[in-house]
C-alpha cells in the first residue's frame, strides 16, 4: 500500500526556475460559437449586414466587422497592374486633395488610351499646380546633386510656395528663385554650403541669385544665421581626406582665431581654407592652395592673404605644447608651416 500523500501535493525538492517557454501563455484568440462549441469553429463573415455569424446555429457572435475585401474586379493577366485605388500619401506642398483620377497611357496598343490622358490631364490640370510639381522636381534633384538632406530639401520647398503664393518676386525666373530658396533653407537648417555651390547648379548668373536671396530674405524675415567655419570645415576636411584629428585642430584654430579678431572681417569659407591649409602643413600632410581653392570654391590669392595673418600669429593661436599628448603630434612642429 502507498502511504497517503498529504495535501496539497508538494515537490520534495525545491522548485525549479521554470524556463520562459513554460510560462508563456498561448496568444491566439480562438474564437468559438458559445452555443454549439464546434471544433474547428464554422463562423461566417456576413459582409452585407457586417455580422459575424455562427454557420451551424446561426447566433450572432459580433457585429461591425470590417471588409478587407477589395471591391474592384482584378484581371492582373490582362492588365498588368493590379488596379489598386491607393496611391501615394497626399503631398502636404501642393493645392487640392490630389485624389484625382489618372488615365493610364497604356492599351492594346490603338493609341486611345495616350490621347485620352493627355486630353483629361489637359481638362483638370490645377492652373499653376504644374509649374508647382514642376519646380519641386527641380528642388528635389538640386538637393540630391550636392547631398542635401530631405529636411532641407522640404525647407526649400515651402520656402517656394510660400513665394509662389504670396507672389513675393515677381518677374524673377524660377531657377533663381529655387536656387535661393535651397539656400536659405541650407542657411536655417545649419547645412554649410556656399554660395557658389549653390551657384553651380543652375545655369542663372550670381548676381540673379544674390538679388532673389536678398529680397527673399527681407520678405520672408527669415532668421538665417552667419554661416560659420566650424560647420565648412568638417566638409572641407573630407573633401581634402585629411583625418578627423586634423579637422579637430582646424575648428580649434578657427575659434581661437575669432577669439583673438587674427581674421577679422574675411569671409567664413576663406577662414575655414586658410586653416585647412596651415593645420594640414602643421601635419606634415599639406594640401596646396590649388586643392584647397577647389573644395573650398575660394581663389588661391585669398587663402595665401589669410594664411599671412595666421602665420605670423602662429605662437598666440597654436599651443604646441598642449597638442602634443594628443594622437599622431609627435611630429608637430612649426617648422613644418610654409612661409607665406
Ligand atoms: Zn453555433
Amino acid at each position: 500500500m502507498t502511504a497517503a500523500i498529504p495535501f496539497p501535493l508538494r515537490d520534495p525538492q525545491p522548485a525549479k526556475e521554470q524556463t520562459p517557454t513554460q510560462i508563456q501563455p498561448n496568444l491566439n484568440v480562438k474564437l468559438l460559437c458559445p452555443d454549439c462549441k464546434t471544433q474547428p469553429p464554422h463562423i461566417i463573415e456576413e459582409f452585407a449586414s457586417g455580422d459575424l455569424v455562427c454557420g451551424d446555429c446561426g447566433l450572432v457572435l459580433g457585429d461591425r466587422i470590417i471588409d478587407t475585401r477589395s471591391e474592384w474586379r482584378t484581371f492582373a493577366n490582362d492588365e498588368g497592374d493590379d488596379p489598386s485605388r491607393v496611391g501615394a500619401a497626399a503631398n502636404p506642398l501642393l493645392d487640392g486633395n490630389q485624389l484625382d483620377t489618372v488615365i493610364s497611357r497604356r492599351d492594346g496598343g490603338s493609341g486611345a488610351a495616350k490621347d485620352l490622358n493627355k486630353v483629361h490631364g489637359r481638362a483638370t490640370a490645377v492652373k499653376g499646380e504644374r509649374n508647382l510639381v514642376q519646380a519641386y522636381k527641380e528642388i528635389s534633384a538640386m538637393c540630391d546633386a550636392i547631398h542635401l538632406s530631405k529636411l532641407v530639401s522640404d525647407t526649400a520647398k515651402q520656402l517656394y510656395k510660400r513665394v509662389e503664393d504670396e507672389k513675393l518676386l515677381r518677374g524673377k525666373s524660377s531657377d533663381a528663385i529655387i536656387a535661393a530658396c535651397i539656400f536659405i533653407a541650407c542657411r536655417q537648417e545649419k547645412v554649410g554650403r556656399t554660395f557658389r555651390e549653390i551657384c553651380a547648379l543652375t545655369r542663372v548668373p550670381k548676381k540673379e541669385i544674390g538679388r532673389c536671396y536678398k529680397a527673399l530674405q527681407s520678405k520672408l524675415q527669415t532668421n538665417t544665421s552667419v554661416m560659420n567655419s566650424e560647420d565648412l570645415m568638417s566638409r572641407f576636411c573630407s573633401n581634402l581626406s585629411l583625418p578627423i584629428y586634423v579637422q579637430k585642430t582646424g575648428v580649434d584654430l578657427v575659434k581661437r582665431a575669432k577669439e583673438l579678431g587674427t581674421l577679422a572681417g574675411k569671409s567664413p569659407i576663406s577662414v575655414a581654407a586658410a586653416c585647412i591649409y596651415l593645420v594640414s602643413a602643421l601635419y606634415r600632410m599639406p594640401k596646396s592652395t590649388k586643392d584647397i581653392a577647389t573644395v573650398a570654391g575660394v581663389s588661391e590669392v585669398t587663402i595665401k592673404n589669410a594664411y599671412k595673418y595666421l602665420y605670423n600669429e602662429k605662437k598666440t593661436l597654436i599651443d604646441l605644447e598642449a597638442m602634443k599628448g594628443k594622437t599622431n603630434a609627435s611630429d608637430l612642429s612649426f617648422d613644418n608651416l610654409p612661409s607665406p
